[in-house]
This record gives C-alpha cells, sequence and structure tokens, in this order.
C-alpha cells in the first residue's frame, strides 16, 4: 500500500495511491494513518491532479547513519567505522515533492545522498534486530543534501547537515517492501549519479533501528535514513536532482540558491 500526504489546493489530507484502469488515483482517508485506522473519505483524484506533500512530518527527529555503504565511505576518503556513525536531523529539514531545497548561504558544496528512510510507527526503545518489523509503518526515498564545505571544515554536523530543506522525502510511504535489497539510483539533470543496492548496506535496515532505539526512544513518524551509496556530487543551483529506489518511486526536487 502507497500511503501519500497531499493537496488539491485545501487543507493537507492522507490517501492511498492505487492504479485503476491503469490510472494512478489518489483514494482521500480520514485522519492520519499513524494514529487512525484508514477508512475512505470518497474522495478520489487522478495523481496528477494533487500536489503531493512529505508524505510524514516526522514528530520528533530523524536520526541518519554515515557511511553505512562501504564504497561511499571509500569515496569519502575513510573506512567504514567500526562503531555506527550516527547524526540528527530536525525535523525542520524535511520537505516533500518537488519542494525546492534551498543551499544554505555558507555554503558552495551541496551535495546529494539518496538514501532509503524508514517511517517508524509505534514508539520503539530497546528494540532487538527481531523486532524491528514491527514498529516500521514503510518506507520511502530520501535525499540527506549536505554541505559538504561544512561537513570538512567543522567535527559537529549541524551545518553540514541539519539546514531547513536539507530532507525531501517521498513520494509517498511504501508498506509492503522488504528492504534488504533494492535498487537505490540517484540522477541530476537525468545523469546517472549513484547506481547501488541495499544489499551493500553495512548494516541492515534492522540493525540500524535497534542500536539507534538503544540511544533515543523512536515516536510515530521519526524517520530513520540509512545511509548512501557510491556516486555523490555536487548539485548546482537550478539543477533538479532525482532519488529512485525500487519498489517504491521517485523523488524529484529542484535545486536553488535562497
Ligand atoms: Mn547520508
Amino acid at each position: 500500500m502507497r500511503i501519500a500526504r497531499f493537496t488539491t489546493g485545501d487543507d493537507p489530507m492522507y490517501g492511498i495511491v492505487q492504479s485503476k484502469d491503469g490510472r494512478d488515483m489518489v483514494y482521500g482517508i480520514t485522519g492520519d494513518p499513524l494514529y487512525t485506522e484508514i477508512r475512505p473519505t470518497g474522495t478520489i483524484v487522478p495523481l496528477q491532479d494533487v500536489r503531493l506533500l512529505a508524505p510524514v512530518i516526522p514528530r520528533s527527529k530523524v536520526v541518519c547513519v554515515g557511511k553505512n555503504y562501504a564504497a561511499h565511505a571509500t569515496e569519502m576518503g575513510d573506512e567504514v567505522p567500526e562503531q555506527a556513525l550516527f547524526f540528527l536531523k530536525p525535523n525542520t529539514a524535511v520537505v516533500g515533492p518537488g519542494d525546492p531545497v534551498m543551499m544554505p548561504a555558507y555554503s558552495q558544496e551541496v551535495s546529494l545522498e539518496a538514501e532509503l528512510a524508514v517511517v517508524i510507527k509505534r514508539m520503539a526503545r530497546d528494540l532487538t534486530p527481531e523486532q524491528v518489523a514491527d514498529h516500521v509503518l514503510g518506507y520511502t526515498c530520501a535525499n540527506d543534501l549536505t554541505a559538504r564545505d561544512a561537513q570538512r571544515a567543522e567535527n559537529q554536523w549541524f551545518r553540514a547537515k541539519a539546514f531547513d530543506t536539507s530532507c525531501p522525502i517521498g513520494p509517498w510511504i511504501e508498506t509492503d517492501l522488504e528492504p534488504s535489497s533494492l535498487a537505490i539510483s540517484s540522477t541530476v539533470d537525468g545523469e546517472t549519479a549513484q547506481q547501488g543496492s541495499t544489499a551493500d548496506m553495512v548494516r541492515s535496515v534492522a540493525e540500524l533501528v535497534a542500536e539507534i532505539s538503544s540511544v533515543v526512544t523512536l515516536l510515530p513518524g521519526d524517520l530513520v535514513l540509512t545511509g548512501t551509496p557510491a556516486g555523490v556530487r555536487t548539485v548546482p543551483a537550478g539543477s533538479s536532482v532525482d532519488i529512485t529506489i525500487e519498489g517504491i518511486g521517485t523523488l524529484s526536487n529542484p535545486i536553488v540558491r535562497r
């Protein structure tokens, strides 16, 4: 099931995206699927007539992992860290499909990072890897935009990773997906940048979420970003970035200088 958040000009609402007679339609649902039972409102709109929004605004946080694909660690001139390298993005970094990514004024070098994002379904604390699946609502595409110059200049990655619009997600949450071996790629203006597979993660989704839950309590709607494959590159102002994950879809965002 594909859970989307959308607007047709009025208040945002949730919907289920389904193909009908070869055409993608959005079936509006009441409330918020994280907290309420999924019930149709009767609203049915062609997907092409809605504006998709970030499928979830995390209630508290986005937890990310650095260097979770060996080939990406290598291209950054590093090795895979012995201990998982975690960092946070605030929920104010999250934007949706088509929303502009605003390059911060202090950076001349903003880079894309295609990532599989895990959407947490229920409060999670001190999970074992075996318990993780029961706490996951589904998966979406994410872009962990990074100000590389700021990242090099500082040990803490606040300026590098936490800026507004640095975490586009979408186009929707796919709830029926096995995350262990999915093609993941990115393009800049249609030209391939990254081309990898989630099978190359150093630590699996279950291992990452379990370990994160030993540090912080994960709340419904929180996101876990699972690292990026090799091929990252700087994205110039005026360009457009696509992130595609097998079984989910494509997230597109323009890059602009604010
Ligand atoms: Mn990343």
